[in-house]
């Protein structure tokens, strides 16, 4: 067997809430999964022990051994240097500069390559997903937030500061809304679930009558019912999410031209195959690009495993 194509990968998605590893083979088939609360309360030399147990769990379900994978691939959330395996910043951990490959790689007696959770889903989407065998593509996760990952030449764009794909903080012209950030008018606060509730409350605001709870945090689904129930807050702010995330993907699409745009997140997964063509029609609307063939638009196929799977795929370029 060749020693660049390792015949097993272990991939992590570390996350602000859960902790989820797999391991899968050359053809991206799972072998073993295991999942547990981040706890990131409880401090960053827990959380990464809590890693490597769970990576163990992994292993041991698929029956493979540490020393069968010899680097463990991890996808962050938040900017990373990936050279230098170092983490800049988790704002939902509360941690700045951490040396995560390092750390990690210390407890589990593996190299660690590291990665941005999102950059990761996307490479995984491409590897094993929604856009196999693809050249170059763009993902957009429409989440609580906007996430992004850029492909080009089947290798992940991280950029030189790890900001690589960070789509959601596009400054954009829709509007000027404080984002988390501390930006205003980011892509995000339209093209996100936060974007989309922010804009029903203030529709109801001016006295529009929602058909849609709007005590506590609101689900997607909770969302695509109020679409079907017609609510007259609710299709106006998704027409508006529409709209920008059109025009998010038309100023990638007019600098790297992608063969495909992968769309994934709880909020587009929720809308589901009707969003697709929507979202061309607007980008054919937009762009000079799309007027003469229409964009290739997909939705995202690995769900919650996406970003632990990229960190796999990732790991096997490192080893
Ligand atoms: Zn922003």
């Amino acid at each position: 067997m060749p020693a660049k194509s390792p015949a097993y990968r272990l991939g992590i998605d570390l996350g602000g809430t859960k902790i989820h590893a797999v391991v899968i083979d050359r053809k991206g088939r799972i072998l073993g999964h295991a999942r547990t609360a981040t706890k990131g309360e409880r401090g960053y030399a827990k959380v990464v022990e809590r890693v490597a147990r769970t990576a163990v769990q992994a292993l041991d379900e698929a029956d493979v051994r540490t020393k069968d994978v010899k680097v463990c691939g991890i996808g962050a959330p938040g900017p990373v240097d990936a050279a230098r395996g170092i983490m800049h910043m988790a704002p939902n951990l509360g941690w700045a500069q951490k040396p995560l490959a390092r750390d990690l790689g210390k407890v589990l007696g593996l190299r660690v390559a590291l990665g941005n959770d999102v950059n990761c889903g996307a490479l995984g989407e491409v590897a094993h997903g929604a856009a196999q065998g693809v050249d170059s593509a763009v993902a957009a996760f429409v989440g609580t937030g906007l996430g992004g990952g850029i492909v080009v030449g089947g290798t992940v764009v991280n950029g030189a500061h790890g900001y690589g794909g960070e789509i959601g903080h596009i400054p954009s012209p829709f509007g000027d809304a404080l984002c988390g950030c501390g930006q205003r008018g980011c892509l995000e606060t339209v093209a996100s679930k936060t974007g989309v509730v922010r804009m029903i409350n203030e529709a109801v605001a001016k006295g529009v009558k929602a058909k849609i709870p709007l005590d506590g945090v609101l689900k997607s689904s909770a969302i695509i019912q109020a679409l079907a129930d017609g609510c007259p807050a609710t299709k106006p702010a998704i027409d508006r999410l529409v709209e920008a995330l059109a025009w998010g993907l038309c100023t990638i699409g007019n600098v790297v031209d992608p063969e495909v745009y992968i769309l994934g997140g709880g909020l587009a997964e929720a809308l589901g195959k009707p969003l697709l063509p929507r979202i061309a029609a607007q980008m054919a609307e937009t762009s000079v690009l799309y007027r003469r063939q229409a964009p290739k638009l997909v939705l995202a196929r690995l769900g919650d495993d996406a970003v632990a799977v990229g960190a796999a795929v990732a790991s096997g370029t490192a080893a």
